[in-house]
């Protein structure tokens, strides 16, 4: 893409998320999924990593998603409509990695995610969060084999990035780079976020509309 192109899809970006966005609903299993209208973008990651936050910092809304995935809370796929006539879809999938979970939760959580990865035609890329302190941990290697192996390409994103200092961001940036290179479906693109300073969420809107419309 030229420099036209690249300024006029970030702008239509901007513009995009800067209109209506609603919560559409919430699906506990596959039966629950609304049918699919419009191309989705899920959103993946440890519990705590930042995600219901980069949600709302993507769409300038304070209370989409709510904060904070509790260990007990119902495991579902809750779902957000972008533009009216809706134009993309926002797919916040449930947390992993909490510690000391109930095997029969992490079950439940395992099955509910790969049926919809696996299932879902609309799907047209993942975001996997990862936080900018921790870099990649065991979980998220799972998530991303799951990926991987549903063939859903996806994006890390490392979150909290106002949290570490920009050497260490830079030494982490370019060891995710190596990781992602392992992995089949994982896009070679790694985006840096912080929810709390704006920094990175413009471009993330853009290859969340980019990736929407491919
Ligand atoms: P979730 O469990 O993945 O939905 O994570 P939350 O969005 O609830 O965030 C977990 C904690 O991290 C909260 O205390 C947030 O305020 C904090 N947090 C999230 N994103 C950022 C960020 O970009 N920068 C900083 N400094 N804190 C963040």
């Amino acid at each position: 893409m030229n420099d036209v192109a690249d300024k006029e899809l970030a702008e239509r970006a901007r513009k995009l998320f800067a209109g209506p966005v609603h919560f559409l609903k919430s699906a506990p299993g596959l039966n629950f999924l609304p049918d699919s209208t419009a191309p989705e973008i899920a959103f993946a990651g440890r519990s705590n990593v930042g995600k219901s936050s980069l949600l709302n910092a993507l769409t300038n809304r304070n209370g989409l998603a709510r904060t904070s995935n509790t260990p007990g809370r119902t495991q579902e796929l809750n779902f957000f409509d972008v533009g009216e006539p809706v134009k993309l879809r926002l797919v916040d999938m449930p947390g992993y990695g909490f510690a000391e979970a109930p095997q029969d939760l992490v079950r439940r959580w395992r099955h509910l995610v790969n049926d919809y990865l696996r299932g879902r035609s609309a799907l047209k890329r993942a975001l996997v969060l990862v936080d900018s302190r921790h870099g990649l941990k065991d979980v998220d290697r799972e998530m991303m084999r799951m990926l991987d192996d549903a063939a859903v390409s996806y994006h890390l994103v490392l979150t909290k990035s106002d949290k570490v200092k920009p050497s260490a961001l830079g030494a982490l940036y370019e060891a995710t780079i190596v990781d992602a290179a392992k992995h089949l479906a994982a896009h070679p693109s790694i985006f840096t976020t912080s929810s709390e300073t704006g920094s990175g969420i413009a471009e993330l809107r853009t290859a969340i509309l980019e990736a929407a419309t491919a």
